[in-house]
């Protein structure tokens, strides 16, 4: 595995202002150390499990970013364990989180999960609930709204998915010039493109991409 050249590679397509995270899951503690001490700081997991179990193995300067589908009662172990949690998909989590966030005496950031491509496998609120999720949410003073998660579905023809990541952005660009009229809402962070579709979504605005394949092979 050549994950430092996978890593070079990476870093040259992506813009400067585009952060990226190294999706770990599935892989072991030898190989992601290896990623942390290339340089990378923001990990993601998927889930909640495989992130508390790496957490204290890998030593180093790490942001941890869940970016999985998150159960509301799992909300309390990782609470203070995560910079940002992308996938924030129902009011009852995003309470959850709030409650959380106030016994630990801090504020989380997350991001709101946009299932774009309505494919019913997918997790994430519809483009319509957006801004009455926002309206919800927003008075919950522990959690800060810092953007939007989507993904794709796969598919070959990466072209396939420039309407999704444009919609999406559209959105994102909708809220943030108006997040004024929400509390709690500061959005800076638009969190979309995988290994195989991320050049079309950094083309079309993303600014944090979660790749996981593209460093580990
Ligand atoms: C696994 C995963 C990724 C990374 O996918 P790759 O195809 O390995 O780059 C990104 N986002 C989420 C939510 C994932 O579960």
């Amino acid at each position: 595995m050549n994950i430092e050249k996978n890593l070079d590679r990476i870093l040259k397509e992506i813009p400067q202002n585009v952060t990226l995270v190294a999706v770990t899951k599935h892989r072991s503690i030898e190989e992601i150390q290896r990623v942390v001490d290339y340089g990378i700081k923001d990990l993601g997991e998927n889930r909640v499990q495989e992130l508390l179990d790496k957490y204290d193995k890998i030593k180093g300067d790490i942001r941890w970013h869940l970016i999985g589908h998150l159960q509301t009662n799992k909300v309390k172990y990782i609470i203070d364990k995560v910079d940002l949690i992308h996938s924030v998909d129902s009011v009852k989590l995003a309470k959850e989180i709030n409650t959380q966030a106030k016994k630990h005496e801090l504020i989380m950031r997350i991001l709101i999960q946009v299932n774009v491509s309505m494919e019913d496998s997918k997790f994430g609120i519809a483009v319509e609930e957006v801004e009455s999720f926002l309206q919800k949410i927003s008075h919950e003073s522990n959690i800060s709204v810092a953007g939007f998660m989507t993904m794709a579905p796969f598919t070959e023809n990466i072209e396939e998915t420039r309407h999704i990541f444009r919609k999406m952005r559209e959105i994102y660009d909708k809220i943030k010039d108006n997040q004024d009229a929400f509390k709690n809402v500061n959005i800076e962070t638009l969190s979309m493109g995988m290994t195989n579709d991320c050049p079309v979504a950094i083309e079309e605005g993303s600014n944090l991409v979660r790749i996981g394949r593209g460093i580990f092979v």
